[in-house]
């Protein structure tokens, strides 16, 4: 659905550059287009008429420069107003969290939002950066919650407190918090019950826990699905507790996406993370230029590249790689640790779609994970019998000589047709990231920011 809004977005914009003349009526027609669709999707219709009057304003400026292209000038104003619009104009200061200080972080939000969850992945993510996170399960509305954040915890050997005795939500969070502050963990986490509603007592709850733990930062959490009264649920939990960032979960379902931008808007605190599944590592740090790149259908790479990053630790981080990839070097050796990461990020189907080019690749078997798998390790099999002038090489006619496609056939021990399956759909991946000849690849397509 994310990307039907981003469809209707892309035509309108097509309209204004297959226009002959670009006058008033046929901007207002493109942003007439381009309203509806964020309505649609749920957008707080404040933010769509503040993107339709800043749009306008900077299109009319337009007008005033000679010589100056009005339908970039257009484009980019759409482009930037919807970063802008995700990015929430920073209201709020994100909250640097330094390691061997100890950070409290509070997650509150309605129940069945995924707060647990999202709680044990966001420990499971910067305990790989480093941190030594710790639980605490302040939840003692919802009977079997401290089971589940016990559960999780041990899932990625996070340690964790609860009890099953004591009622009252800041006392046990209090004790949680000291006991890990004296243990010098440095990312306290403490998750929160969500009751059913809006209620006033659940906000009285909040903050009671925050009045305890004094959180270095709040984090608002809220279900992707849900649209329009993410405004109002936002707003609530804002006006009880200090919301310092947001985290929009199950956007691997049938999620808009709108809501999260209605709930930007109601706290003024950036989205952080979003959570895309249910397993402790999906979960991926929101960009905001890659969120409207890939609404636009422009491929989010910049998605991929901090998902490689986040899933090996610190000191291995292949910075070079995608350095290579900026300067137009796509090597078979590249492919190669693009695929060993893959292989550790979990879900490779997952991981796969993400890529422009890959979700459509021979390699990526749709639904069928263990061939996905299977096919891959197959590829890298292959490629452990090529040598490093092979690997390296950045042209790529060197590897369809027949001579080495037989050896590396043979030292494989790969049938012949999977190394010319890989080879080929190198080919295809490279043209698309580095270009051929005559058309230049998608790096180059790239806006500049990404
Ligand atoms: P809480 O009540 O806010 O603590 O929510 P839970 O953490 O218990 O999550 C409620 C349900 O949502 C559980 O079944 C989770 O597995 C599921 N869930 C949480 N995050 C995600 C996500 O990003 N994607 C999907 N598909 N499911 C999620
Ligand atoms: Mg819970």
């Amino acid at each position: 659905v994310l990307n039907e809004l981003g469809q209707s977005i892309a035509k309108a914009l097509e309209g204004i550059k297959t226009a002959n003349t670009i006058d008033d009526k046929v901007l207002d027609a493109c942003l007439k287009d381009i309203c509806t669709a964020l309505l649609q999707a749920d957008i707080n219709v404040k933010l769509v008429m503040k993107l339709r009057t800043n749009v306008k304003t900077r299109a009319n400026n337009a007008d005033k420069g000679a010589g100056l292209d009005k339908r970039k000038i257009i484009e980019k104003a759409v482009v930037d107003e919807l970063i802008a619009m995700v990015d929430s104009g920073g209201d709020v200061k994100t909250v640097e969290l330094k390691k061997g200080q100890s950070n409290v972080i509070m997650f509150v939000g309605l129940q069945g939002c995924g707060k647990t969850t999202t709680a044990s992945k966001y420990g499971a993510f910067h305990k790989k950066k480093g941190f030594k996170p710790a639980l605490v399960c302040a939840d003692t509305f919802r009977a079997g919650a401290f089971d589940q954040l016990k559960q999780n915890a041990s899932k990625t050997q996070i340690p964790f407190y609860g009890s099953y005795t004591e009622t009252d939500p800041a006392i046990i969070a209090a004790q949680g918090v000291e006991k890990f502050k004296k243990e010098k963990r440095d990312l306290i986490i403490v998750d929160t019950s969500g009751r059913h509603k809006q209620e006033e007592a659940l906000f009285e709850e909040m903050r009671q826990v925050a009045e305890s733990v004094q959180p270095t930062l709040v984090i608002f959490t809220m279900d992707g699905s849900i649209g329009q009264a993410a405004f109002d649920q936002a707003k609530a939990f804002r006006d009880s507790v200090e919301v310092g960032a947001v985290i929009v979960t199950k956007m691997d379902g049938h999620a808009k996406g709108g809501g999260a931008l209605s709930a930007v808007a109601a706290t003024q605190a950036p989205i952080a993370f979003i959570g895309t599944g249910e397993h402790m590592d999906e979960f991926e740090r929101f960009e905001a230029k890659a969120f409207v790149g890939r609404l636009l259908g422009r491929g989010d790479w910049k998605g991929f590249v901090n998902k490689i990053q986040d899933a090996v630790p610190e000191e291995h981080m292949q910075e070079d790689m995608m350095k290579d990839i900026g300067k137009g070097n796509f090597t078979l050796r590249i492919l190669y640790e693009q695929l060993a990461n893959i292989q550790k990020m979990g879900p490779v189907s997952q991981v796969m779609s993400m890529i422009p080019g890959l979700s459509n690749s021979t390699m990526f078997d749709q639904g069928n994970e263990k061939e996905s798998a299977r096919r891959i390790k197959g590829f890298m099999t292959i490629m452990d019998s090529m040598t490093n002038k092979e690997l390296d090489s950045n042209n790529p006619k060197l590897l369809t000589e027949p001579s080495r496609m037989v050896r590396i056939s043979q030292g494989s021990g790969r049938h012949p047709g999977e190394v010319t399956a890989l080879l080929t759909e190198y080919q295809r991946i490279r043209t698309m990231i580095v270009g051929s000849g005559k058309h230049p690849g998608m790096m180059k397509n790239m806006p500049r920011a990404m």
